[in-house]
């Protein structure tokens, strides 16, 4: 039995029996309160600018079980954190992940504020009521055309109708939805203020992405960069937009569609600065911590919790957190090699 010892701070019930440690605080002074989890690094999809078309994804024996991820979230938990985000690869490809869904989200409404995924939405018509039900309340879902033809290209296969009917499933059964649409040059910059408009008539809001130099994909990234910047300027003669003082802690700035529930966030890695008040890691599927996208060093936590247990888990916890950089090094130079060799679809984004 890994979970260890007894409550040390008297709130037993809504602890589930888990010891508690102290605040993840790094040595910047920033606390961690957002944990993003990466189920599995397979995909349904193979979109350009994050897979290459052939990709070798890790062996099943490499791999967390559910049941350890489902620990060490809940050590995450017990350490302060306040926020999971479930994230792939494509989240619901890997089986049973509701089980996983139902145990971290037991945590909802007490210790954990939110429990939520990122999904492309291929797999939400046949899951959306199952995430409900188990305490999930927003999800976010990458679209970045709802043309039939551009998605396909894009995706490399995929079927937006599929897509669209999953979104249609997950607004059916409750959940509140956030588009997530990467701004692609020469491929999808004219749908972003009809993909805006949408939202809006849906009720959904959405959050631009620019591309990021993560992994070694087909592509030159260069060629596909559009800085959101320019895309901004674009919206603002279609929509009132009216800032937003909503603050995730990471590399988004918010705005509203003034007169509507539509919320519209920015996200800039390259172009914006967010490393300050960053509040983030990212444990991949096979257990590695990475305290920061655009860094390689991370920990191992599945090493840690298979030799030591929990108190392992921990003494990792303590080396993450004196390891966590005080920002990123991302650039998008032509010809420059990623930052950092993995895929997003290693760390989820
Ligand atoms: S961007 Fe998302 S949907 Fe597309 S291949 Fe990567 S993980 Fe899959």
């Amino acid at each position: 039995m890994l979970r260890s010892g007894l409550p040390q701070c008297g709130q037993a019930l809504s602890c589930y029996g888990m010891a508690c440690g102290p605040a993840l605080i790094d040595r910047y002074g920033r606390a961690i309160s957002y944990l993003r989890i990466s189920v599995t690094d397979r995909c349904d999809l193979r979109c350009r600018y994050c897979m290459a078309e052939q990709m070798t994804f890790l062996p099943k024996d490499r791999l967390l079980s559910l049941d350890e991820m489902a620990l060490i979230g809940e050590r995450f938990i017990a350490r302060g954190i306040r926020k999971i985000r479930l994230t792939g690869g494509e989240p619901l490809v890997k089986r049973d992940v509701i089980d996983l869904v139902r145990r971290l989200g037991r945590h909802v409404g007490a210790e954990l504020d939110e429990l939520t995924l990122t999904t492309n939405g291929t797999r939400l018509a046949e899951h959306a009521e199952d995430l409900v039900d188990a305490g999930v309340r927003r999800i976010n879902v990458s679209l970045d055309s709802r043309d039939p033809d551009t998605f396909r290209f894009i995706t490399r296969h995929g079927d937006v109708e599929q897509v669209l009917g999953g979104i249609a499933a997950a607004k059916a059964a409750g959940l509140a939805v956030k588009i997530n649409m990467v701004a692609l040059k020469g491929l999808n910059e004219a749908e972003v203020a009809p993909m805006l408009g949408w939202c809006v008539e849906q009720g959904f809001d959405l959050s631009l992405i620019e591309t990021m130099p993560l992994g070694a994909i087909d592509e030159d990234r260069t060629d596909r960069f559009v800085p959101l910047t320019q895309v901004f300027e674009d919206l603002q003669a279609p929509f009132e937009l009216v800032r937003d003082p909503h603050n995730s802690g990471g590399p988004a700035r918010y705005w509203r569609v003034a007169g509507t529930g539509t919320r519209l966030g920015l996200i800039s890695p390259l172009t914006g600065n967010f490393c300050a008040s960053c509040n983030r890691m990212r444990m991949t599927t096979e257990g590695l911590l990475y305290m920061c996208l655009g860094h390689d060093d991370r920990v191992d936590l599945k090493a840690a919790l298979r030799e030591g247990g929990l108190a392992a888990v921990d003494a990792a916890l303590e080396r993450a957190l004196a390891a966590k950089p005080e920002a990123h090094d991302f650039r998008i130079a032509a010809g420059a090699t990623p930052a950092v060799a993995r895929h997003m679809s290693v760390t989820g984004g």
